[in-house]
């Protein structure tokens, strides 16, 4: 085994770059070509039909089955030009990445023949089997079936040879299945929300939309030392191994020189992110050695959570191609960074206005304070639910740890924001919020520059922090849907808008000029989050901590009980008022929150019961066995100087053997807390038992790190740390 060990870690070492693919046309040639896009609509489907798609897409009006029909042969047509023979309906479960079961197009003609057929009607529906998604018991109390339906917002794509369909799935009685569904309804609620604030500013405005530009985070491992390592395997991350010697304390890989076998795999998914209609823009090395991230431009949020789908799915099978394996877990390494997936977020009008961006004059600059203002009210009050939107078994080994994000949600406003802020509340509610230097010395006003110079990184330590034009949401983690945290954003945000206008309705009603109304109902706003929820300090000391809860943020670090937040009446309130989630949707839900964490943790447990047995146990007694060796000869030989001459190996023995004996006691309890925890009934008791026995994994782990430094390098199985993480 050991010999494995190092052969495996040289051929590592050897391997090549593969080189990437290269294209015969220039990227804006082949881009989207595998999305019927408007261009392909356009350009498969007659005038009528075109029209009828576009105006179903942007205005939600429903498609008549003929028309649906049509769409589906101009579809067919396109696909099989690409060498498509399935189709499947592309949705997203609750569980992690996306489901697809494809059928192929293929049917009987009549004539004793075949014929590729497609029609409307397997274009907008189909029904999987749903009992194999986890529905929280919402299929046991209503019914057993559920069913996709397509989403025509967000275009069908090719992969291989498959017409991918997106879709929403839902149950027979409507109830989400999904993360697509509530996600939609959470953009509708926020259009509705925003709309006729905005339409105050300008009445041409019909349409608000949420944007999305995440930023991905991974590392990548050689296939091979992968291989060797179950821990990898099973639950994605390592659930043990001693910390490198060097680590990320050089900071020599952020933004340093890419490899060249990384630098291939980042082109091919370039290419293929292109092809998809991905408008990828940044690619660069994060701060762990072997960790790397890609970002998107921006786009609207439905159909940029469905690329980040798409893009974790190629960056998978991708990485095969160059010899990696993808790791998309948020903590695959104890000690260096975990991987997070940075959601930039804003709001933009249909007339072009970004809402979270400086205005043109003193009223776009009024427009875009309400906006801030009111998301940050939200996000005050929801904090504790936003935390719990993000919260998972795996993204728990970020939050709180050292750190983004840590376990409280607060936001970074930067200094400029926090003198405006500031200067509003000592004003009379008529000053108009002048652009900064165009008014020469402004002894009286306030001011806000016309861009935020460089608002982006200044506070990493913030879980939500505004970047000059969004706020970036950075709790999220890299392996999450972020549909699961930006449906209670833009959910609580919408809440907060119709709460405010209503206010406003009401000042206006009583004859306040339009501006005065509005900065009347933002002031008492203003105060109640200056010193709340905005926070400019370092978010990961222990002060910190103890100053949020003087300020009444939620500092809850157990994760089963973060999901409580989703079931309290205040939540209750604001998804059903929003039309987002019911209330059994949401205690469906949580069901599966705390199902799926127990199973996680489930699985690691066994995984490290096991490996502590079959892997540690055997290579230390091996040692042992060797130390026993010397110590005997050494007895023989210098029967009367035997303590001095074996100082070195009596020391090392000791210590073996006490770690092993460490190692036993402490899995034998982890195993006995586990059959205890298994019989639980209630999913949410039972998480909560998973979550002591996750933090037993970490006790576990220590005696088994100290063994790999004691251990001869020889007999040790598994690829260390220094393997993993520094070769490529
Ligand atoms: P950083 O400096 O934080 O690494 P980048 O400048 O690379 O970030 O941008 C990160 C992401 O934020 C990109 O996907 C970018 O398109 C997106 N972004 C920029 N402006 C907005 C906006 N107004 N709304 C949403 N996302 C945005
Ligand atoms: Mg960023």
């Amino acid at each position: 085994m050991s010999k494995l060990r190092f052969d495996v870690v040289q051929d590592a070492f050897k391997k090549k770059a593969v080189p990437a693919e290269s294209p015969a046309e220039r990227t804006s040639k082949y881009f989207g070509e595998l999305v019927f896009n408007r261009e392909n609509m356009h350009k498969y489907l007659n005038t009528k039909t075109y029209e009828a798609l576009i105006d179903c897409i942007d205005n939600g009006h429903p498609l008549d089955r003929a028309t649906a029909d049509e769409v589906a042969e101009g579809m067919k047509t396109w696909a099989m030009e690409h060498g498509v023979t399935h189709i499947t309906h592309w949705f997203q479960p609750l569980t992690e990445g996306t489901a697809e079961k494809h059928d192929s197009l293929m049917e009987y003609d009549g004539k004793g023949g075949m014929l590729e057929q497609f029609d409307g009607k397997s274009l907008i529906q189909q029904e999987p089997d749903a009992s194999s998604f986890p529905s929280g018991g919402i299929r046991a109390t209503f019914e057993a079936r559920g069913y996709t339906a397509w989403d025509p917002t967000s275009p069908v794509f090719i992969q291989d040879d498959t017409l991918c369909i997106p879709t929403v799935f839902i149950s027979y009685t409507g109830e989400a299945l999904d993360y697509k569904t509530p996600l939609k309804k959470s953009l509708k609620a926020v259009s509705d929300a925003a709309v006729p604030i905005c339409q105050l500013f300008d009445p041409k405005v019909k349409k608000v939309y949420s944007y999305l530009g995440w930023e991905q985070e991974y590392f990548l491992v050689d296939e091979d030392l992968y291989a060797a390592r179950p821990d990898l395997m099973l639950t994605g991350r390592t659930l043990m191994g001693h910390e490198s010697s060097k680590n990320q304390q050089l900071d020599d890989h952020y933004f340093g020189a890419i490899p060249s076998r990384v630098m291939e795999f980042m082109k091919d998914v370039e290419i293929a992110g292109y092809r998809h209609g991905i408008p990828l823009k940044t690619r660069h090395n994060e701060v762990a050695p072997n960790q790397f991230e890609l970002a998107p431009i921006f786009g609207e949020t439905n159909l940029s959570n469905d690329q980040n789908q798409m893009i974790m799915n190629l960056m998978q099978q991708i990485a095969r191609k160059h010899g990696f394996v993808l790791l998309l877990h948020e903590k695959p390494f104890a000690g260096i960074n975990g991987s997070g997936k940075h959601n930039n977020w804003s709001l933009g009008t249909d007339t072009g206005t970004l809402l979270l961006a400086p205005g043109k004059d003193a009223m776009g600059n009024l427009q875009f304070v309400t906006f801030f203002v009111n998301v940050l009210v939200a996000v005050q009050k929801h904090n504790a639910l936003l935390k719990a939107s993000i919260a998972t078994a795996t993204n728990a080994h970020r939050l709180g740890a050292n750190e983004a994000p840590p376990a409280i949600i607060s936001s970074f406003l930067g200094h400029t924001m926090t003198k405006v802020l500031h200067k509003l509340l000592e004003v009379p509610s008529d000053t108009p919020i002048e652009i900064a230097g165009k008014k020469g010395a402004s002894v009286g006003l306030v001011e806000i520059p016309e861009i935020f110079i460089d608002n982006t990184d200044r506070n990493r330590t913030s879980p939500f922090a505004f970047t000059g034009n969004r706020f970036e949401f950075r709790a999220v983690g890299s392996s999450a849907n972020c549909a699961g945290a930006m449906t209670t954003l833009n959910a609580a945000v919408a809440e907060q808008l119709t709460a405010f206008k209503a206010a406003v309705d009401k000042e206006m009603a009583a004859g306040k000029p339009m501006n005065i109304a509005f900065m009347d109902v933002l002031k008492p706003l203003i105060a109640s989050i200056i010193d709340t929820v905005c926070f400019d300090g370092n978010g990961y000391t222990e002060e910190w901590k103890e100053e949020a809860k003087r300020r009444g943020l939620d500092t809850e670090t157990c994760v089963p009980i973060m999901f409580d937040e989703f079931t309290k009446p205040a939540s209750v309130e604001m998804f059903e008022k929003t039309g987002v989630y019911t209330k059994p949707e949401l205690e469906a839900r949580n069901e599966v929150k705390w199902e799926t964490y127990t199973k996680k943790v489930q699985i690691e447990a066994r995984v490290m019961g096991r490996m502590a047995q079959n892997h540690i146990i055997p290579a230390a007694l091996a040692y042992k066995n060797r130390l026993l060796t010397i110590i005997t000869q050494l007895k023989a030989l210098y029967p009367d100087d035997f303590e001095s001459m074996a100082q070195t190996e009596l020391a090392l023995l000791q210590r073996v053997t006490k770690l092993v004996e460490d190692i036993r006691t402490k899995c034998a309890a982890m195993v006995d807390a586990r059959k205890a925890a298994n019989k639980i009934e209630d999913e949410r008791e039972k998480a909560l038992a998973y979550y002591a026995i996750a933090e037993s994994l970490f006790a576990i782990r220590r005696p088994i790190d100290k063994l790999e430094e004691v251990v001869d390098n020889d007999l040790w199985p598994l690829p260390k740390y220094r393997e993993l993480l520094f070769i490529n």
